[in-house]
């Protein structure tokens, strides 16, 4: 189901001073897919999945869940969160731990009167689902982190909503566990073909997970786009920055040639993915540290060739990140761990035009 939010604005007043936690969003997320918002803490995206929820009410705009406008201030609409057809999952478990596996997963239904073995059926049908078949009556509080945030998963799923939504539900697993149920997650929402808003403040979370990703900042959608465009091709300085590590450098442009722009730099002249820039203007030169080829060798010099000095090295496992001085400029640069280079080394590099990414200043 499709959601479309139009216009959306929200206010908190906390101690005498009005905060702005959403302003003016608009947005539309599209049907049976994973749709992530993506932000730093702070940045309204907790606010924005609880106007979608119906669990706070929005100072202006419209949202509507598929055919059916759930919110309008103007035309005086408001659906509630119980006939808005949502599931939801928290950052805390949010499972009661007096209450066994079956009857956290059971509660949705009956709360809603179903009928005794119709819920046997689902909640049967839903532990198998998310691998956990037998812990029917297994208390709760004798789960592992990760298995009690799949109690939650089929709490949410149990109920067969049109939308799932997420806020931040790895944020309390250890890394690894963390890095485990993400990608089972994504390999359940991808069985179940239906509508996830998935919240959260980890890119790499937001880019192994999503379809698309909303960036967030300061209660406004910044940009939005799949993972790789978010990645590679940010139109954002901030995005470009917020989505991983970066090097970001200073750059005037100079010219556009054969389906490329080229800038003036610390770095020398570079040329540079096209972007639509007024020549003579100011942009930012954003490389991402694994695009930092180093030259071995002389014949090999594809792209812009830039000289520097290693500054430092640090050996972390399948690489080394190295800091390269280039004039006043120090570039993180990820390096083969089989490269024979010292600190203080001078080196070349060079960097594809295709890898350097021109984002407005
Ligand atoms: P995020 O989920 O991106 O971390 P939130 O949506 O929780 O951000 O918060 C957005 C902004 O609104 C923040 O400045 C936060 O402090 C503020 N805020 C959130 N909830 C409340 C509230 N109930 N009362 C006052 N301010 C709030
Ligand atoms: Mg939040």
């Amino acid at each position: 189901m499709e959601i479309r939010i139009r216009g959306v604005s929200k206010y908190y007043y906390s101690e005498g001073k009005t905060i702005k936690a959403l302003d003016d969003v608009n947005l539309v997320i599209p049907a049976n897919r994973i749709f992530t918002l993506l932000g730093p803490s702070g940045s309204g995206k907790t606010t924005l999945l609880r106007c979608i929820v119906g669990l706070e009410l929005p100072d202006t705009g419209e949202i509507s869940i598929g055919d059916e406008l759930v919110w309008s201030k103007d035309k005086n609409i408001c659906v509630p969160p119980e006939r808005r057809g949502l599931g939801m999952v928290f950052q805390t478990y949010a499972i009661w731990p007096h209450m066994n596996v079956f009857d956290n997963v059971a509660y949705p239904l009956q709360v809603r009167d179903v009928a005794k073995d119709v819920i046997r059926e689902r909640v049967a049908q839903t532990l198998r689902f998310v691998r956990l078949e037998g812990f029917e009556r297994r208390p709760a509080t004798k789960l592992s982190g990760g298995q009690q945030q799949r109690v939650a998963l089929a709490r949410a799923l149990v109920a067969e909503p049109k939308v799932i939504l997420f806020d931040e539900p790895l944020s309390n697993l250890d890394a690894k566990l963390r890095e485990e149920t993400r990608k089972e997650l994504r390999a359940f929402l991808g069985k179940l073909q239906i509508t996830a808003v998935y919240v959260t403040h980890d890119r790499v979370e937001a880019l192994a997970l999503s379809d698309s990703i909303a960036v967030m900042r300061a209660g406004q959608i910044i940009e939005t786009g799949t993972p790789q465009k978010i990645y590679f091709d940010a139109d954002h300085r901030f995005v470009a920055d917020f989505i991983g590590r970066a090097n970001l450098v200073k750059a005037t442009v100079r010219a556009e040639e054969g389906g490329y722009t080229v800038v003036d730099s610390t770095l020398g002249r570079i040329v540079c993915q096209q972007r639509d820039l007024p020549v003579g203007g100011e942009a930012t030169l954003c490389i991402r540290p694994e695009f930092i080829r180093i030259v071995r060798g002389e014949a090999e010099a594809h792209g812009n060739l830039v000289n520097g000095r290693i500054e430092s090295l640090v050996f972390v496992g399948e690489a080394y990140e190295a800091e390269i001085r280039v004039g006043e400029e120090r570039l993180l640069a990820k390096i083969d761990p089989e490269a024979k280079l010292r600190e203080g080394d001078a080196v070349s590099f060079t960097l594809a035009p295709a890898h350097c990414l021109l984002v407005a200043i």
